[in-house]
């Protein structure tokens, strides 16, 4: 799939106020600073349709775009922010959880994993809340043009390891460099065939 079409549609943080339509849709998710504005840029082909910005956290809304009018991509807030007080923090996993646990036509979420970084206990904890709660999600590994194929490789295989732990199965897994223009034919097609079935 191509992506000709990519429109903003609304900001919030409230699930109910997400627009109302039966569209399918995609949310992309991970820590701050993970590389997701720039994901979402490469994969509509769009300079900035996502900010991309220097200070991690910033982005603390539900944001829906259109995408050849047939489904919804949603950018979720990153989450692991260290400088958000723990009220904030609150405040956001209750409309995240909101938004994963009301969302009807929430198809997939991809929970976005910086490839140099070793296993995290948020992003473990966050996949198996989505596990618990039956959501179904795959995984993409981000920036993968910034390390060696040998190192790209080892890591991989431990972050599987340690998925396996946890999981009888692993899930869909991409890898992607949105300085490369990495992994978008892939993460598109798996959308589309979504779609269609
Ligand atoms: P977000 O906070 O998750 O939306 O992350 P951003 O897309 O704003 O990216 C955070 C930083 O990582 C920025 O400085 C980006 O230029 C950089 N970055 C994002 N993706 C890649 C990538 O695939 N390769 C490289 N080398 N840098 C990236």
């Amino acid at each position: 799939m191509e992506i000709k079409q990519s429109k903003f549609v609304i900001s919030n943080s409230k699930v109910e106020n997400c627009p109302n339509s039966t569209l399918p849709e995609y949310a992309f998710i991970g820590r701050s600073n993970v590389g997701k504005s720039s994901l979402i840029n490469m994969l509509t082909g769009r300079k900035n349709l996502a900010k991309v910005s220097g200070k991690p956290g910033k982005t603390r809304l539900i944001n829906h775009f259109l995408i050849n009018e047939k489904w919804h991509l949603v950018d979720l807030p990153g989450y692991g922010y260290a400088k958000v007080s723990k009220k904030e923090k609150k405040v956001f996993q209750k409309f995240i959880t909101d938004y994963f646990k009301k969302r009807k036509q929430l198809v997939n979420a991809f929970v976005l994993i910086d490839s140099r970084h070793q296993p995290q206990t948020i992003d473990l904890e966050f996949m198996q809340w989505l596990g618990v709660n039956v959501i179904p999600f795959s995984i993409i590994f981000t920036k993968i043009d910034k390390l060696k194929p040998q190192t790209l490789d080892e890591k991989l295989v431990h972050y599987k390891s340690v998925l396996m732990e946890y999981w009888e199965e692993l899930m869909p897994i991409f890898l992607s460099s949105s300085k490369d223009k990495t992994g978008k034919d892939e993460i598109l097609d798996y959308i589309q065939n979504i779609n269609k079935s």
